[in-house]
């Protein structure tokens, strides 16, 4: 089976669009639909037609462009059944479990609720891609709008168990913050303070500190590292349960910015 074509494509401000282009059949897909315009001038760039739309959730920063690309592509549109009145022109309404194709690369559909209750990841599994859209990001994670700590910890959980050498793509650049933010939480973590070195780098050259990797973020993410001694130590918080570290982390964050 051929390699994927990929394209992370930035969009807006911060926002991430990545196209999928399958040289075997000729199938192109996207991954949320941020802005129809940046997208269809990549697309027209590498002379690929759009065939399928997948949305991790329904925020309208992740969905804006979904009407405009079908109505110009004829792609089908897939998403979260729990959000199917909120996804424009949905299609195939997904749950956990469930599977699509894209040629002949399969994905999973992995439910990940806390963002949003309806919030999907997509697993590629023969080439370790994961999109984890707004509930994980390289050194932080996504605001917990529609779920409660034990929910989105669950699914960081789950995340975070796919093999080592998965590449991680998420659907904001938000790498520089959240660097800033985990300094504060685990400054002794000398993989964090590399991983820190290197991203304020590629900010300066103005390159994309995404896509990550499952290993790199279990080693320097703090919302993936409840384990931690020096994060606990910090918290003063030893000897509790997983989801509530998560929870006082989550609500640092909310407070740092
Ligand atoms: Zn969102």
């Amino acid at each position: 089976m051929g390699a994927l074509e990929i394209r992370q494509i930035r969009c807006r401000s911060d926002n991430y669009a990545v196209l999928l282009h399958d040289p075997e059949s000729g199938e192109t897909m996207v991954v949320d639909t941020p802005d129809a315009k940046a997208i269809n001038a990549e697309l027209e760039k590498e002379g690929w037609k759009l065939t399928h739309i997948i949305n991790t959730h329904h925020h309208h920063d992740h969905v804006d462009g979904n009407e405009a690309l079908k109505a110009e592509y004829g792609a089908t549109i897939y998403g979260p059944a729990h959000d199917r009145d909120r996804i424009p022109g949905l299609d195939v309404a997904l749950k956990d479990g469930d599977g699509l194709s894209l040629g002949r690369h399969r994905f999973d559909v992995i439910a990940v609720p806390g963002h949003t209750m309806g919030s999907l990841a997509y697993y590629i599994c023969d080439e370790k891609i994961v999109f984890t859209g707004d509930t994980l990001f390289s050194l932080g994670c996504g605001r917990m709008f529609e779920g409660d700590a034990e929910t989105m910890w669950h699914s960081l959980d789950l995340l975070r168990h796919l093999p080592d050498d998965t590449t991680i793509y998420c659907g904001h650049e938000y790498t520089l913050n959240n660097a800033e933010f985990a300094l504060t939480i685990e400054p002794g973590n000398e993989a964090l303070q590399k991983r820190a070195e290197e991203v304020r780098r590629l900010m300066r050259e103005r390159k994309p500190a995404c896509p990550t990797t499952v290993a790199l973020e279990k080693a320097t993410n703090p919302f993936l590292r409840p384990e931690s001694p020096e994060i606990r130590e910090n918290l003063g918080m030893m000897g509790v349960e997983n989801y509530r570290i998560f929870a006082e982390l989550r609500q640092r964050k909310d407070a740092f910015g």
